[in-house]
């Protein structure tokens, strides 16, 4: 799978860091290999100058962004994130 992501300054574009992008679209949640996959993902999103951006675009949604690894997290930790959001917007 392949979905075009930020491009200026994102590392996961650089094919010298990262050659298959299909590192940040792991085939599933648990799983050992799995695991390692999306903890080598987040690696690279560590020290991505465009980190922030992106997981703002990925929280935001949509499409394109509902899988996979952005802005340094899972689908699940996004998804958590929105419900915790909206847990505290309601308790104001
Ligand atoms: S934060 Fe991660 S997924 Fe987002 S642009 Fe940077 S390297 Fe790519």
């Amino acid at each position: 799978m392949s979905i075009k992501r930020l491009s200026d300054g994102a590392r996961c574009a650089d094919r010298s860091i990262v050659p298959d992008p299909d590192l940040f679209f792991p085939d599933g949640t648990s799983g050992d290999q799995i695991e390692a996959q999306i903890e080598a993902a987040k690696q690279v999103c560590q020290k991505c100058p465009v980190r922030r951006q992106c997981l703002v675009t990925a929280l935001a949604g949509g499409t394109s962004t509902a899988y996979g690894v952005w802005g340094g997290e899972t689908e699940t930790q996004r998804r958590y994130n929105r419900h915790a959001k909206v847990a505290a917007r309601s308790a104001a």
